[in-house]
């Protein structure tokens, strides 16, 4: 579209950041609207994966966030009691050199805000938004009754307890899952793999994992996110039960996770995620785009959630310069999404309870069974592709093209750097956007 359009963008996570991105550099007139008075991210750590680093790449943030996280080359579960292998994924089961890259979520949120800060994106923070108003054009509505706007777009990236979603005629609510987690920042320490997504399982009523995210920010020390399976249901007879009851457990499952609890002094150092399920049939509605989290949310077992996320930011802003129209556009970016955003749905859905559950049959089959199985050609290449996010190809209908990963072979918390990412202390000018097919 050669029209410079008014957009509004509600929230300013990994979702809503990226498309203020891409859409300012279109030329487009963009406010961003978040909930929070100082915008931060919530949470520990992440993988992004080859398909949201290349949204990073297309956007000339792909060093930036290399230079904090840490390469990840393989997943890895053991069975906590006999050790027997019952998750083994490597990236490099696919020809490419591809690889994830854990983050602390600090880390994804401040190469994202400080490109958004260089670019001079307007932000209002301290905005709680309720509704929107449509008529020719869109007026956002906050809770103090204020309104804004009018807009000719409302971007909905406001993750999985959306509002705005609410005005559409299916918002499809997400649907709470039985099992959350504890999750916790740390300090990473030596004898744990900096280079893979470690876990230990209790048939599937237990999983613990240890992440290495690298750093937070440039100069900070190396960290792990750090993370204990369990119902938001069973929370409070755990806080009961007292902290050195949970600790003793975990260790007796994972003794050398002692180096992990032992930074762990009060329950408040473990933020409790709860998780959920929906997936929206149209994440569109008029002059409303419904993007990341808002439009799809899942749990963190398949770990795509921000990098679809980032992948719908890069849609949409593809179909706006390609359409003639808002409407058009919209069609187009649902259009764009939708099968990838189904197929991973769809799996995260099926493939939680073989991780996450009360359930006994799905971990029995899955301890004896997938791991073989899992071995067998071309399982380990389809495996490699499904937590790659590039099962169904999500570049070409998006008009975005896979980072070439061989040109980047180092990129890791592991490495000691003084690559400063440019705004957090060093005013070095903004990589333009790559240019788009
Ligand atoms: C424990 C955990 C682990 C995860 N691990 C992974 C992983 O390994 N890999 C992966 O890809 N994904 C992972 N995810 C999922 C990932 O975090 C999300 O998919 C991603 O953050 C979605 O981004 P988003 O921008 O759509 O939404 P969010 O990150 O939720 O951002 C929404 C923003 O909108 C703001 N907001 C909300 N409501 C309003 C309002 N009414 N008015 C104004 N502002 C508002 C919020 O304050 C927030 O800043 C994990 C999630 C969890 C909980």
């Amino acid at each position: 579209m050669e029209k410079s359009l008014d957009i509004a963008i509600a929230g300013a996570g990994p979702a809503g950041l990226a498309t203020a991105l891409y859409l300012k550099r279109a030329g487009h007139n963009v406010t961003i609207f978040e909930r929070f008075e100082e915008p931060k991210p919530l949470g520990s750590g992440l993988i992004l994966q080859p398909s949201g680093l290349s949204v990073l790449a297309d956007l000339g943030l792909l060093d930036d966030i290399l230079a904090l996280g840490s390469r990840i080359e393989r997943l890895h579960g053991a069975d906590a009691t006999t050790g027997r292998t019952v998750l083994a994924v490597r990236y490099d089961a696919q020809p490419g050199g591809r690889f994830g890259l854990a983050v602390h979520r600090a880390a994804l949120f401040n190469v994202l805000f400080h490109a958004v800060q260089r670019q001079g994106i307007a932000i209002e923070t301290g905005v709680e938004i309720e509704t929107l108003v449509v008529g020719e054009r869109a007026s956002l509505v906050f809770d103090t009754g204020r309104r804004g706007g009018p807009f000719d777009l409302v971007v909905d990236a406001s993750g999985s307890r959306s509002k705005l979603r609410q005005s559409l005629n299916d918002p499809a609510e997400p649907r709470p899952l039985a099992y959350g987690a504890f999750w916790a920042s740390l300090g990473w320490r030596e004898g744990f793999d900096e280079n893979a997504l470690l876990q230990r399982y209790d048939k599937a009523s237990v999983m613990i994992g240890v992440l290495p995210i690298g750093r937070p920010q440039p100069g900070a020390e190396k960290m792990a996110a750090f993370f204990w399976s369990l119902k938001p249901a069973d929370v409070e007879q755990v806080r009961a039960a007292g902290l050195d009851a949970w600790k003793a457990r975990l260790i007796s499952l994972w003794p050398a996770c002692e180096a992990f609890t032992s930074q762990i002094d009060r329950f408040d150092q473990l933020s409790l995620a709860r998780y959920g399920h929906h997936t929206m049939r149209l994440p569109a509605g008029r002059r409303l785009a419904v993007i990341g989290d808002a439009a799809h949310s899942t749990s963190p077992q398949l770990g795509q959630g921000a990098n679809m996320a980032l992948l719908d930011a890069a849609a949409l802003s593809h179909a706006l310069a390609q359409a003639d129209s808002v409407e058009a556009a919209l069609e187009t970016y649902a259009k764009a999404r939708r099968w990838h955003v189904r197929t991973f749905q769809l799996l995260s859905l099926a493939l939680t309870p073989f991780y996450q559950s009360d359930g006994t049959m799905l971990p029995f089959f899955r301890d004896r069974l997938v791991a073989t199985i899992a071995k067998i050609p071309p399982v380990p290449g389809v495996l490699a592709s499904m937590v790659a996010g590039t099962l169904i190809d999500p570049f070409r209908r998006i008009g975005l093209k896979e980072a070439h990963w061989r040109d980047h072979p180092a990129g890791s918390g592991s490495r000691e750097t003084n690559f400063s990412p440019a705004g957090i202390d060093a005013g070095v000018a903004d990589s333009p956007a790559q240019p788009r097919p």
